[in-house]
């Protein structure tokens, strides 16, 4: 009788040994694909970007160059260019212009999570599908951008940096803005869209950097994509593109 109990303990043990097991490999099935092995995005940058950036891929990497000239109009081009455009009232220039750059941006092929996130900071953090690069929240000195700062913006949310880069912080009249689309890729090879999801409607579940998981209209396999805020920035019509953390791990920028 006692030995019959003790035979029901250890099969109750192993029963529950077995049920662990098979839990524990099913989510490591779905960590393998979402995390370790990464969605390919090679396919998509060859098709989304225009014919502004040269791509080229090596291994496990994809690098995209560009000259960081935006394809859209921008007081910031000079009266005389055919791009050229009025300053919108109310707004200031500020005293650079566009000037011609030599960007290389190296990114993975299949990009995963990293497990220690890196703050982005100053400068180039990706860059949008034009080749014009995007900046986040900061400006010189790794301040947030202010009431000043906006005041200098064009319609794109973009204005040029020291040594003429131009730049885009924002959402704006060129790229999505209230829509699903795709805006570009950060240097963490992670695609990052406009305030909306595919399905119409503004994603309730980013986490602290601004991503989070699911399909979209250039994955059909669910990858790890940022979104642009949904808050209108200090109130004007601008919302910006990223600010905290890259959710991989970056790749380089040179210019
Ligand atoms: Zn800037
Ligand atoms: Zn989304």
């Amino acid at each position: 009788m006692r030995n019959n109990k003790n035979w029901v303990k250890v099969i109750a043990i192993a029963l529950t040994i077995v049920g662990c097991s098979k839990n524990d490999s099913d989510t490591n099935t779905d960590t393998t694909t979402t995390t370790t092995t990464g969605v390919p995005i090679t396919s998509a940058v060859q098709s989304k970007y225009t014919s502004a950036v040269t791509i080229s891929t090596s291994g496990s990497s994809i690098t995209l160059k560009s000259n960081g000239t935006p394809d859209h109009v921008t007081p910031y081009y000079g009266v005389g260019h055919a791009l050229y455009e009025a300053q919108m009232v109310g707004s200031t220039l500020n005293p650079g212009t566009i000037g011609v750059q030599n960007y290389a941006m190296t990114i993975p092929t299949n990009p995963v999570e990293a497990s220690t996130k890196e703050v982005t900071t100053l400068g180039p953090i990706g860059m949008a599908l034009n080749g014009v690069p995007i900046y986040n929240d900061r400006e010189g000195g790794n301040v947030p951008v202010d009431a000043g700062v906006l005041g200098s913006f064009d319609r794109a949310g973009a204005h040029p940096g020291p040594g003429n880069t131009y730049h885009y912080h924002c959402t704006g009249d060129f790229m999505g803005n209230d829509d699903a689309k795709l805006i570009g890729f950060l240097r963490d090879g992670f695609p990052i869209y406009a305030r909306k999801d595919m399905d119409g409607s503004y994603p309730s579940n980013l986490d602290a950097n601004g991503g989070h998981i699911g399909i979209t209209a250039d994955f059909s396999t669910a990858i790890y994509h940022y979104h642009a805020s949904n808050t209108a920035y200090l109130g004007s019509r601008f919302y910006i593109l990223k600010s905290g953390s890259y959710n991989g791990t970056k790749g380089t920028f040179t210019q």
